[in-house]
């Protein structure tokens, strides 16, 4: 395998190398640490311990502290096509449907007050995407748009939103400071009806969902939470009136004399904390579980340089992400970060150990594989342990900081100023040993049976995952004979392509789950995404069809080839309890669904559905009842 180096003038991108040596006595070791560490951190309750901010936080999830509301008149009117949410899903797909000709009757329903949906919202200091921005944002060409770095920042990213819904003529199209209430499809009238909270009624013969995975905060499951009589805020729903400052790195002046508390330390947190960190008068950070944190090694990104690019590079660095990250194989390696840098370094050594062992690589499987990722996974983590001594000067501080479990067990997390934080005389790390805050009071946080009063408490506590689709989106859809989703997917998602669902007609989920599931670059599952619905429409309209659906048996098929061909090789019972694998306990069928995946890797998900789009057949699919062979 040789991957070169980009022959672009780049900043040569840092990353945590490896450590050389794991003797076996130390990975057995290691093995048994993880384990122990993974046993404190089992809970009964699994992913029923966390709470919901309604009731409990002053900005729950039901306010928008950043738009304000103005109230207008209710819709009864109808759509051709509505798309539900308003974030890079809702962008790429109906930029895709705009590009392919579909240019009225279009509507997109938002419950913010703007495009952007996670990067709307999620407006905590700090906050950045650690994709990197030249594969994340969408649609760069298109509407002639440069990343200034290499990994942007969350105002940055919304703007790039904004540009996408303006360069496409979106807001026209959008609704929003709207909340959807129902959705029931009508099979007299064979369209969707729409009900919202805010009182319109509407119709639509076509609706996509991309309402996301990650879109319901949530708090820990301690007692008291509701007992602390000071500000305290989600990160999702950041109050600036309470610390001052924006998210655009601006200094929070009014945290400068306050006892500031945060707990969590997830990818969130990782961000949030050295910006808490600079500005508050001392500030506690109380975790349960210590994130790895490896070099992230950002940089500008030239003008000159990028004006050298050719055209079509944003879909070349996207389809060489995209190889490297399912393969870990390709000949030069665009993007060049810590998620394809870990993935080379797997298969290569796949590779190295076989022609040791004197096996042909042509014949190496996936067993090899998995045996090269816990090889080579002990040699990284280990580096970035090392990494945190050398970092953090306290001792006792940089040994709470160290993560007990592989990479892949927890979201990844890549940064410069997070470990150095800690080197200030007035950040604290209050570590739990696996066993999370105590309670809170009136006052303050316990933890370790000892009270830290603090002024301002910060939850960096994640986003409701494992619950079911309509929970974490607060609606309800019901299909054909009043069934409703969270009934059909009541023992797990199911769906032909991860899009499409048996009795639910004219319905597209634009997701990541049961397709080509690449979470290392949600972006590009929506673009791909976009594409088929603006094929299937067209489709449609030549045939004269009104109603697109799976049939039963593509989408038993599908499920079957999910089920048969599960693995959760990295983030399986034995990491250290989390979203990724279900708090630690076993997976069920259910489990299994909920995050399945196109068992031949994402970049054979997206050659699949390629073909599969291009063909004009799109096979499994009926329209008004029949597949297009019948119906041509
Ligand atoms: P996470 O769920 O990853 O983290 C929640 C944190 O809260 C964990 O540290 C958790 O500890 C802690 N926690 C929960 N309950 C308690 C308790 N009782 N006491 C103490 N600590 C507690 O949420 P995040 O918001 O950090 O991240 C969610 C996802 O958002 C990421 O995985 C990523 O996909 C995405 N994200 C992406 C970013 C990007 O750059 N692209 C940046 C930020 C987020 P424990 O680990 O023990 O459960």
């Amino acid at each position: 395998m040789t991957v070169q180096a980009i022959p672009v003038p780049q900043a040569v991108p840092e990353q945590t190398k490896p450590v050389d040596v794991v003797t076996d006595e130390e990975r057995a070791a290691l093995r048994a640490k993880y384990l122990a560490e993974r046993d404190k951190r089992i809970r009964a309750d699994g992913v029923s311990q966390y709470k919901q901010l309604k009731g409990i936080l002053k900005l729950s999830d039901d306010k928008d502290p950043y738009t304000e509301v103005k109230p207008r008149e209710p819709l009864s009117d109808h759509v051709d096509f509505l798309f539900l949410g308003g974030g890079f899903a809702a962008l790429s797909v109906c930029a895709r449907l705009k590009e392919a000709g579909f240019n009225d009757s279009l509507r997109i329903l938002e419950s913010g007050g703007d495009f952007g949906g996670v990067w709307y919202w999620n407006r905590f200091p700090g906050a950045m995407c650690d994709t990197a921005a030249m594969v994340y944002l969408p649609l760069l060409e298109e509407v002639g748009n440069r990343p200034s770095a290499k990994y942007v920042r969350g105002p940055e990213i919304l703007a790039h939103a904004q540009r996408i819904a303006r360069h496409y003529g979106l807001y026209e199209h959008a609704l929003f400071s709207t909340h959807l209430e129902t959705l029931t499809w009508e099979e007299e009238n064979q369209q969707w009806r729409v009900k919202t909270k805010e009182g319109d009624n509407f119709t639509a013969t076509h609706v996509a969902m991309g309402t996301g995975p990650l879109n319901k905060p949530h708090l820990p499951g301690v007692e008291g939470l509701e007992k602390f009589e000071r500000p305290a805020m989600h990160t999702a729903r950041w109050d600036f009136e309470v610390t001052g400052g924006g998210w655009d790195g601006e200094v929070m002046e009014k945290l400068k004399d306050k006892r500031v508390g945060i707990i969590g330390t997830g990818a969130t947190a990782v961000q949030c904390i050295p910006q808490l960190g600079r500005d508050s008068g001392e500030l506690f950070v109380f975790q349960r579980t210590a994130s790895a944190v490896a070099v992230r090694g950002n940089h500008e990104i030239d003008p000159e340089w990028f004006a050298t690019l050719d055209k079509g590079w944003q879909r070349k660095w996207i389809a060489n992400f995209v190889q490297l990250m399912s393969t870990g194989i390709d000949d030069v390696d665009h993007v060049q970060d810590g998620w394809t840098d870990s993935v080379k370094r797997i298969t290569g050594r796949m590779i190295e150990e076989a022609i040791k062992n004197g096996q042909d690589p042509a014949e190496l499987g996936f067993t090899d594989y998995v045996k090269a990722y816990h090889l080579t996974d002990d040699e990284y983590t280990s580096a970035v342990r090392a990494r945190t001594d050398e970092v953090v000067n306290d001792k006792e501080t940089a040994d709470g900081l160290k993560a007990w479990y592989r990479q892949y067990c927890k979201r990844p997390c890549f940064h410069d100023e997070y470990l150095e934080t800690f080197n200030i005389p007035t950040v604290h790390l209050v570590d739990t040993d696996g066993k999370g805050v105590e309670r809170i009071d009136e006052t303050g946080v316990w933890a370790n049976g000892k009270h830290y009063e603090l002024d301002v408490l910060v939850y960096a506590t994640g986003f409701e995952f494992s619950s079911s689709y309509t929970k974490r989106s607060d609606l309800e859809v019901y299909g054909r004979n009043g069934l409703a989703l969270s009934d059909a997917w009541g023992e797990g998602m199911r769906s032909y392509q991860g899009m499409h669902v048996r009795d639910f007609p004219n319905l597209f989920i634009v997701g990541v789950f049961q397709g080509a599931s690449l979470i290392s670059n949600i972006t590009t599952n929506f673009t791909d995404a976009g594409q088929t619905i603006a094929a299937m429409l067209k489709k449609e309209k030549e045939l004269g069809a009104k109603v697109i659906e799976t049939s039963q048996q593509a989408q038993d098929d599908w499920v079957k080839l999910i089920l048969d061909n599960y693995t959760n090789f990295i983030g399986g019972p034995e990491c250290t309890p989390g979203y990724y694998n279900n708090e630690g306990h076993e997976e069920g069928e259910k489990e299994r669904l909920n995050g399945g995946r196109y068992p031949h890797g994402s970049h054979k998900f997206f050659e699949y559905i390629a073909d599969w789009r291009n063909s004009g057949e799109f096979e499994g699919i009926e329209f008004d009842g029949k597949p297009v062979a019948v119906t041509a």
